[in-house]
């Protein structure tokens, strides 16, 4: 992994679940990786352990619905290490429902965090990159980026969304020799679920879960796009259980 030695990493929604995952995989393989969220106690648990395991690590508060807290952790970043090498915007919610019920709250919460926040994570990292004439933005996509199904039309919208983005990206930024990969799992065991409320959504939700698979899958994946050398891009990874349909 000699192209993750050392790279600056930064990762939203680095609390829990993917982002977490991604974090430790990074971590032991050399990187430095700087961690957000909003459930402080838990990024500062994960930066000691990080730290105490011989790593580079630091965790800085971030809303990523408010587009100068992403800014700060960008700034933050580059203070701290002089640069950023990777964003990756993890940071997401699926409270799913039938578009019937009108739960507008709902869907300005998945707009605003699996959305908003890609966007305002691009908006803080790219004039870094531009200016370093490198970097690499990854960008969380889903399954559900790639189909809908009744219920998910909101989230799934949000994840076609991340990917239209992160082409258009893509074409975009080749002069600035910055990398773009989305990455669209299927269902990993995380905390992602429990944010739906509807029970007959719950009920498909865990039956989609039922065979989930770890989250080291995700790291491994991102692991796997970063250490490639400079010249190539991992555009898109799929990936799902063996058992998913
Ligand atoms: P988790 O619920 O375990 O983690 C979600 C993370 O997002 C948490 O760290 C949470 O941190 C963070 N987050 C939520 N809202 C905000 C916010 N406003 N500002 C900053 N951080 C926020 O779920 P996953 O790890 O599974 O999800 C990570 C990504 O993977 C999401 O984009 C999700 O859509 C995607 N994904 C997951 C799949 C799965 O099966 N697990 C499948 C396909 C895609 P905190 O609450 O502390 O702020």
């Amino acid at each position: 992994m000699s192209n993750i030695k050392n790279k600056v990493v930064v990762i939203t929604g680095a609390s829990s679940g993917l982002g977490e995952a991604a974090a430790r995989t990074l971590s032991a393989a050399g990187a430095t990786v700087v961690v957000g969220a909003r459930r402080t106690d838990r990024i500062e648990a994960l930066v000691s352990e990080l730290n105490a395991a011989g790593g580079n690590a630091l965790a800085v508060a971030v809303d990523v619905t408010r587009a100068e807290q992403v800014q700060a952790l960008v700034d933050q970043t580059v203070k701290a290490f002089g640069r950023v090498d990777v964003l990756i915007n993890n940071a997401g919610l699926m409270p799913s429902s039938p578009l019937e019920m009108l739960k507008i709250d709902d869907w300005d919460r998945m707009i605003d965090v699996n959305l908003k926040g890609v966007l305002y994570g691009i908006a803080a990292a790219l004039p870094v990159m531009k200016e370093q004439k490198s970097g690499h933005i990854i960008n969380v996509s889903s399954v559900s980026g790639h189909k809908v199904s009744p219920g998910t039309a909101v989230y799934a919208a949000t994840k076609h969304g991340v990917r239209v983005i992160s082409e258009g990206l893509r074409q975009e930024v080749k002069p600035y020799n910055i990398r773009t990969t989305i990455i669209s799992p299927g269902a990993i065991a995380t905390e992602l679920p429990d944010s739906v409320s509807v029970p007959e959504i719950a009920a498909g939700i865990k039956e989609f879960y039922k065979d989930a698979i770890p989250a080291d899958s995700f790291a491994r994946v991102v692991a796997f796009a970063i250490e490639q050398p400079t010249e190539v891009d991992i555009n898109e990874i799929l990936f799902r259980p063996t058992s998913q349909e």
